[in-house]
């Protein structure tokens, strides 16, 4: 399902969760605590209790006043029909022993790791300034699809964290060189503690900001054209009317996570999501 030459686009859209095809794998085999995301603390490989038996949300249109924003922002890329439907070739968790739901919840989070590195490797791969490590982004890119592609068990006792660190080296390489291309100073922000950061109409094009801590920032007009976003915490961030043309690295879930306008300007990567039309 994801072989090796993949066209950009069709690669994205086999990256983004397709709940129709997954037995409800993210709404039970995660962990939530009790928070401002998700209303009640639920434990592992537990069934949320608002999981339908037909794999369907019993709150989904109700889900923010419920206390379950959290559910609204998340996407597995794919991973939740990836392990349904190849990794355990379609078999519910429901029907089958307990020995295999567990084992298939085990593998879920794996698999949604591995699909996000996908993720960042095929956007890699879609930036020209990137065409000198291209060869090498492509290697990863097959390698951590083989990776997607093992069994249960062989996913069980992957160590992912080794795989991704190997892979962010270059990744890390990709950044430096789609950055080069913005004139001027270029902002280092990486990891910087940004929580409620005054940064209206800031110029941060071309910026590193991988895994800043950017909750609720004013970035409303800031300029981000450019920027390096892997893993910045952007929940409750205020992208309205912020320019992030060319921002790289970008996930939907970090973006559905902020507030933002029909104003703001995004990536070909992402999708406006639909609670900051409603707000606009
Ligand atoms: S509230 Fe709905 S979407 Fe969220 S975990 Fe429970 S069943 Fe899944």
């Amino acid at each position: 399902m994801l072989n090796g030459m993949r066209d950009h686009q069709a690669g994205r859209a086999e990256l983004r969760g397709d709940c129709e095809r997954c037995f409800g794998l993210c709404c039970v085999a995660l962990p939530f605590s009790a928070s401002a995301d998700f209303a009640v603390d639920k434990a592992a490989g537990t069934p949320c209790r608002n999981l339908r038996e037909d794999h369907r949300c019993g709150i989904h249109a109700r889900l923010r006043q419920k206390g379950f924003t959290g559910c609204t922002v998340y996407d597995c890329f794919g991973a939740g029909q990836q392990v349904s439907q190849i990794t355990f070739g379609g078999q519910d968790w429901r029907t089958g022993p307990p020995e295999r739901a567990r084992r298939m919840f085990e593998v879920f989070p794996v698999v949604r790791q591995l699909h996000e590195l996908l993720w960042y490797l095929t956007e890699a791969l879609a930036l020209p300034a990137a065409r000198p490590v291209h060869a090498e982004l492509r290697e990863a890119l097959e390698k951590t699809e083989e990776l997607t592609a093992g069994t249960p068990e062989e996913l069980a006792g992957l160590d992912v964290a080794a795989h991704r660190q190997e892979v962010n080296v270059l990744l890390l390489r990709t950044s430096e060189l789609a950055r080069a291309g913005t004139k001027g100073r270029r902002k280092d922000r990486r990891g910087a503690d940004l929580m409620g950061a005054r940064l209206k109409g800031a110029d941060l094009r071309g910026a590193s900001l991988r895994g800043a801590y950017l909750i609720a920032a004013d970035l409303t007009g800031a300029d981000l054209r450019g920027a390096d976003l892997i893993g910045a915490d952007l929940r409750d961030a205020d992208l309205t009317d912020a320019d992030l043309t060319g921002a790289f690295f970008l996930t939907q879930p970090q973006l559905n996570a902020a507030r933002g306008s029909a104003g703001t300007r995004l990536p070909g990567s992402v999708t406006r999501p639909g609670h900051w039309t409603a707000q606009a």
